[in-house]
């Protein structure tokens, strides 16, 4: 019997969009939905766990890991380095679970040039004003580490033209379904629907 194999995505936004928590969302409502866990070399934040939010390595190991060809994509952000690992990756959507890449727009183009199957989704704040709300919320940076990350939330956004899903995170829940119907849809598209239902196809045909 045919199985269908899942949908790999890519999720960017800048930082401050919501990204991690709309994603947290459809997973918490969707758990047959997989995450990749990426590789990084930034420092591990509060709250955070070594293997869950990211598997957080040396920059040696991580050059060591580049070498190896260890990386479907990578990418240097902010200063620190970030990359998806080959592992695992094709075995998830070969067992048909669907799979989130949460990267920046840099790693979006290594994909889409490696998987061109797969679908991209780029998150934006309602305006710039509540994006820098968002950013001014989260702790107590000076103004000049507001600004910066302003501007790079700019130069990331400029890159939703590269993406086939735009989400407006105004308000979140008609965002989180936003995001469900984009899965949905996919799932009803004629080929995973045929693999899916090959034996009721089969049956409304005899
Ligand atoms: P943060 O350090 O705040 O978790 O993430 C910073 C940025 O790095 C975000 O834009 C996030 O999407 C991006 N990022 C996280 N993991 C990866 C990855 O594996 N590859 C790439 N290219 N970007 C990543």
């Amino acid at each position: 019997m045919t199985h269908s194999t899942g949908t790999l995505y890519i999720i960017s936004a800048p930082s401050g969009a919501g990204k991690t928590s709309l994603v947290k969302a459809l997973i918490d409502a969707e758990p047959q939905i997989r995450v990749s866990v990426s590789h990084t070399t930034r420092a591990m934040r509060p709250g955070e766990a070594n293997g869950v939010n990211y598997h957080f390595v040396d920059r040696a190991e991580f050059v060591r890991m580049v070498e190896h060809g260890d990386f479907l994509e990578q990418a240097e952000v902010f200063g620190n380095l970030y990359g998806t690992s080959q592992s695992h990756l094709q075995q998830t959507l070969d067992e048909g679970h669907d799979l989130i890449l949460e990267i920046d727009w840099q790693g979006a183009e290594q994909v889409r040039r490696q998987m061109p199957a797969a679908r991209s989704i780029f998150i934006l704040p309602p305006s710039q004003q509540a994006l820098r709300q968002r950013l001014t919320n989260r702790g107590q940076d000076s103004d000049a580490i507001i600004e910066g990350r302003m501007r790079e939330a700019v130069s990331e956004m400029s890159h939703y033209v590269e993406y086939d899903f735009l989400i407006i995170n105004d308000d979140f829940a008609h965002a989180l379904d936003d995001l469900k119907a984009i899965f949905r849809a996919n799932r009803l598209q004629q080929r995973p629907q045929q693999q899916h239902f090959t034996q009721l196809l089969s049956e409304l045909l005899a």
